[in-house]
């Protein structure tokens, strides 16, 4: 507020006190506590509304003293008041903060959710070995880090495996084996399956997460995991693929394979050997199935 828009308030306020206000004050006087309530309030709702220092006190004060005083007196020759029929001040909750870090995921979505995760190999078949990284161990440890993680939001989590075994009987054919996983997912009605895998290639330079989903079915799990992996480690994206592997082609319900980098590439085994990167995967995949439920 300006001067000069002070000295008119200022001068206005006058007009009104001496012509009106007084004849009437016994009548209409505001109590002092309505005032600093409505100031306090209004100048409140501005700071958070608008940032601004509540320069226009001034500019409350008059609106105040002429919805109190003068409306009232106004009633008196017939027309409509417009202030508050009770004169109370109106109390505005000002709105939370926007979050729009997306650091704080609502995992809501998945409570009751049945999820099958699938280390892939075990047992005699260790999966790729390099780099003194077994394929079997990357993907164990990732998806008991992923089971603690979608359990503790409220998850039915159905692990194929637990330990360092084959999920089948000692001593079955890879089919069968395949097979023990699917039958695991199809018998408890899973809501997802979700299989961890790293991965190899002759090319020892190439490096990368992956995922893979069944070629009949919708990619939005495959997608929306693949991206929140590489949010989370900041691996290269080797992006999303159809897939006919056994066990997303024999599975009904939604399915991923994660191949979650490759241990033929030095550096990405000694990643994948490291506990924090496995935890980045594991949130990661965790992440993404969130979403997906949301
Ligand atoms: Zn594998």
């Amino acid at each position: 507020m300006n001067r000069n828009k002070f000295t008119t308030f200022l001068m206005l306020f006058l007009l009104v006190f001496t012509m009106i206000v007084i004849p009437v004050q016994s009548v209409n006087a505001a109590p002092v506590d309505d005032v600093l309530k409505t100031l306090s309030s209004g100048t409140l709702s501005q700071s958070n509304s608008t940032g601004g220092s509540g320069s226009n006190i001034f500019e409350k004060l008059f609106g105040y003293l002429f919805n109190k005083i003068l409306g009232p007196v106004i009633n008196v020759f017939g027309s409509k008041s417009s202030s508050d029929p009770n004169g109370n001040p109106v109390k505005v909750t000002p709105l939370p903060p926007s979050s729009d870090s997306g650091t704080v995921l609502d995992s809501s979505g998945i409570r009751g959710k049945v999820i099958v995760v699938d280390p892939g190999h075990g047992g005699s078949n260790p999966g790729a070995v390099a780099n003194n990284t077994r394929e079997t161990d990357n993907n164990l440890s990732v998806s008991l880090k992923l089971r603690d993680k979608l359990v503790q939001a409220g998850a039915k989590v159905i692990m194929t495996r637990e330990t360092d075994k084959t999920v089948a009987a000692a001593g079955s054919t890879l089919g069968q084996e395949l097979q023990a996983r699917v039958d695991l997912a199809q018998a408890n009605n899973a809501d997802i399956f979700v299989s961890i895998h790293s991965n190899s290639n002759p090319n020892p330079d190439i490096a990368g997460a992956m995922t893979f989903y069944h070629s009949g079915k919708s990619p939005k799990l495959a997608t929306e995991v693949q991206s929140a992996i590489i949010k989370e480690t900041k691996a290269i994206d080797k992006g999303t693929a159809p897939e006919t592997f056994y066990v997303l082609r024999n599975t009904t319900m939604p399915g991923i394979l994660v191949e979650m980098g490759f241990v033929t590439n030095s550096q990405e085994a000694a990643k994948l050997s490291s506990d924090s990167y496995r935890n980045s995967i594991a949130q990661g995949i965790f992440n993404g199935i969130v979403k997906y439920f949301n």
